[in-house]
């Protein structure tokens, strides 16, 4: 499948390292409301439908808003746009939500939302009935591309996966749910605010030995070797490299989750698996051998870094996709 840089974008420019500057914008997420001087970046996209939302020139097509909420925008020309205005309480809400995870604070209100302290007081935000404990924290970091923090709460210590951007008040949030004893960091290009995490929340970060460089040198735990290794009875750390050399997954196994970084995710266009190849920066081969590694792990969730979570009716049909993948790819 040949991918553009654009189509490519539900799982972005992560592994291409793309040096953009880091935001200035604060203010304007603070208020929610449009920078006072709008130049040609910062304004407002001419694909926006009129009215309250907007999205701004910034965007960098890493599709949290559209996954977020999907009612509002949608990817039009290679970018996210408001493509309806919100209609009830619920998507403004998720609007909202979006407009604080946005990475480069492309999304605006053309006049302050006076519900926005409201909303930032939602995240962590739960994802599922079936998923007790585990949270988006929301707040993306433009230097991980958006990628998509988690954070598990557990009984035995709670685990932030991958970093979101540090914010106080995110931090407070997590601060009331028992803060973090771990943060996994499944690859080198998520790890973000990293730092500012592991001295505000005093967690022991964990990475792959594959995947340490300058920015994750001074990470607590290094994992070596092929694994699996274990946080206590209920994670399981797969090694998947590919991606990376240091790729690792980490299996939730009480609630059959996976959180896979970057090493699968789901194409924005369709329902099947896909590896984003063209973000492979050890190999496609090694990325395939890991896949087929995950078909022994018993899981129906995968909670991707990038892009669309995907839930299977049972680990049958995770693992017909698997095979599906494995069986339909050409390198
Ligand atoms: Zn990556």
């Amino acid at each position: 499948m040949a991918l553009s840089l654009r189509a490519a974008a539900s799982l972005p420019a992560p592994s291409l390292g793309l040096p953009r500057g880091r935001r200035t914008a604060s203010v304007v997420r603070a208020t929610a409301s449009p920078p006072p001087a709008l130049n040609k970046r910062n304004s407002p996209r001419p694909q926006n439908v009129s009215g309250e939302f907007f999205v701004d020139e910034r965007c960098i097509d890493c599709a949290t808003c559209r996954w977020m909420a999907p009612e509002v925008f949608k990817r039009v020309d290679g970018m996210s746009a408001v493509a309806a205005q919100p209609s009830s309480d619920e998507t403004r809400t998720k609007a909202l939500q979006a407009l604080l995870s946005c990475p480069t604070a492309s999304i605006h209100t053309d006049k302050p939302a006076k519900d926005i302290l409201q909303v930032q007081k939602t995240f962590p935000l739960a994802i599922d009935d079936d998923l007790p404990g585990v949270y988006l924290c929301g707040y993306h970091s433009e230097s991980s591309f958006g990628a998509t923090p988690y954070l598990i709460v557990h009984p035995e210590g709670n685990i932030l996966v991958d970093s979101p951007r540090y914010t106080p008040r995110l931090a407070d949030r997590i601060e009331k749910l028992g803060g973090a004893r771990y943060m996994f960091l499944t690859h080198i290009d998520d790890v973000a605010d990293h730092r500012k995490w592991a001295k505000e929340l005093k967690c022991e970060r964990i990475i792959h030995s594959g995947d340490v460089m300058d920015i994750t040198a001074d990470v607590e735990r290094k994992l070596t070797g092929n694994g699996p290794w274990n946080i206590g009875t209920d994670f399981e750390l797969i090694h998947t490299p590919g991606h990376t050399e240091g790729s690792v997954c980490l299996l939730y196994k009480p609630l059959k989750v996976l959180f896979t970084g970057d090493h699968v995710a789901k194409s924005e266009e369709s329902d099947d698996l896909n590896l984003f190849r063209m973000y492979s920066r050890q190999s496609v081969t090694l990325q395939l051998d890991s896949m087929r590694k995950l078909l022994d792990a018993d899981f129906v969730w995968y909670l991707p870094g990038h892009g669309y979570r995907i839930r299977y009716e049972d680990v049958q049909a995770k693992d017909s996709a698997i095979e599906s993948l494995l069986a339909n790819y050409t390198i």
